[in-house]
């Protein structure tokens, strides 16, 4: 496969024959090793042009001929030995932030600073570079899609990589409910066990951070826990992160005790982007993401960042359907293409009714299930129980009939649909956490 790779670098990469002799032609595959190829360029001097110019496309060129992602690395001569170990640490790094439970993507690198940020973004920085001395809790707060969690994981990256020692646990204030709603069940029937394990996941952590605790609101029990939980990270000298979409004097559910605690340590809000900001924030991602290539027009970004306003998840999204459909469909990539890209993402917040479109795209993203896998033949339970509950949600929430919300489904028939709501309705008879979820959705489709 090799060749293939080679000749593919060729006719989409190389600017011309001379550079292709030059550069690619030399290099030889040195080993694949887990998911990293390394690829052996025998004159050291040229290491650096081919990294910063060639990385990226080999990346491309070689997921497209196998299939599969890899990371690359160059090696030469003297540094086999380093790059090896630079990867076997990396991976072990991995498993920390894995189990950590966090994005690689959300780090201080990738975070832009702009007016809507600057002070939650210090105030990070400051809590990552000390966790547990300053600001306890940090509480961050603001609307739907203004980088609260990205912030969270930048934090917990930050506090990992200088000390990979550290307990360092991110959860969603769901998982949280969740999983005290089940250790509370198993705790029933075999003697307090579950319970016990649920309170040392929580409390033994050096570092906590807890997203979206608005949906822990008007529990008590998870209240009760939580209140718990706090007190003994923060009794211990462990740092506290927490996230909401208003501030603490302003959720109504909450328990006076906890709001007085939230309110210890330093409230910080992000608020909606400016132009600048939002120009930024897309030339960021495209460098990220590798999308020079496609060479999009700066009037093209500058309609982007003019129109989607109050939201960076549909600025960003914006920015990926308008290469989607450049790339399926072959258009060139102008303002026309822009507008058609932008008209299924910008959703008017006024009077928003609900759809099931909307309700499509809250599910989808919940479950982080793509809209293509709801609508798709799969069968797995990872993908049903997301359909299934999109089917109740709508016949919920919509006057849409079962015939037309299987229609929205890519073409489900009548009685898969009615199978699917009856199964949701009963399975909410008796469990509670996805109670808690599908009621946590339905606010996520109509915050009132
Ligand atoms: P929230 O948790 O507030 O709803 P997220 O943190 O999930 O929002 O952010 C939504 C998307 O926007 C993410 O993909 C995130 O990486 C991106 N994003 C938000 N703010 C920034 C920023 N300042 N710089 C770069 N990307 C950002
Ligand atoms: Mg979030």
């Amino acid at each position: 496969k090799w060749e293939e790779i080679l000749q593919k670098m060729k006719t989409e990469y190389c600017t011309s024959n001379i550079s292709y002799t030059t550069w690619i032609e030399p290099l030889t595959i040195y080993e694949v090793k887990d998911d990293t190829v390394f690829i052996f360029v025998s004159l050291k001097a040229s290491i650096e042009h081919i990294h910063d110019k060639y990385l990226l496309p080999f990346r491309v060129c070689i997921a497209e001929v196998t299939g599969k992602e890899y990371q690359v690395e160059f090696v030469t001569e003297d540094n086999v030995q380093v790059q090896k170990e630079a990867v076997a640490v990396k991976k072990q790094n991995d498993a920390i932030f894995e189990q950590a439970n966090l994005n690689p993507k959300y780090t201080f690198d990738t975070f832009v600073v702009g007016n809507n940020n600057t002070f939650a973004h210090a105030a990070s920085l400051a809590v990552a570079e000390s966790p547990g001395n300053r600001y306890n809790p940090l509480f961050i707060y603001g609307g739907v899609g203004l980088g609260k969690t990205h912030l969270m994981h930048a934090i917990a990256h930050f506090i990992l990589e200088n000390d990979p020692t550290k307990k360092v646990l991110y959860v969603t204030s769901e998982t949280f409910t969740n999983e005290l709603i089940d250790a509370l069940k198993h705790g029933k029937i075999n003697n307090e066990n579950a319970t016990t394990s649920f309170r040392e996941k929580y409390r033994n952590n050096d570092v906590l951070l807890i997203d979206d605790i608005q949906f822990i609101i008007g529990k008590e029990s998870t209240q009760e826990e939580f209140f718990h939980t706090f007190n003994h990270i923060h009794g211990a000298g462990g740092q506290i992160i927490i996230s909401s979409d208003k501030p603490p004097k302003d959720i109504e559910t909450l328990e006076a005790r906890l709001r007085t605690r939230f309110e210890w340590g330093l409230i910080a809000d992000i608020s909606s982007p400016d132009y600048e900001t939002r120009m930024a924030i897309l030339r960021k991602k495209e460098e990220l993401d590798g999308l020079d290539r496609y060479h999009i027009p700066d009037e093209v970004l500058q309609y982007i960042a003019t129109n989607v306003k109050s939201n960076i998840r549909e600025l960003e999204g914006s920015l990926n359907k308008l290469i989607a459909l450049a790339v399926l469909e072959n258009k060139p990539i102008d303002i026309a293409l822009a507008a058609e890209a932008l008209k299924d993402i910008i959703s008017p917040d006024q009077n928003r009714v609900v759809t099931p479109g909307l309700i499509m795209n809250v599910v989808s993203e919940h479950f982080n299930v793509s809209i293509a896998d709801l609508k798709g033949k799969k069968r797995n339970s990872e993908i049903v129980l997301p359909r299934q509950v999109f089917m109740y949600l709508c016949n919920e929430l919509t006057d849409e009939p079962l015939k037309s919300i299987g229609i929205e489904l890519g073409g489900k028939d009548h009685s898969t649909v009615s199978h699917g709501v009856q199964k949701i309705e009963s399975l909410l008879q008796e469990d509670e956490a996805l109670n808690n979820t599908v009621n946590i959705i339905k606010k996520k489709i109509n915050p009132i």
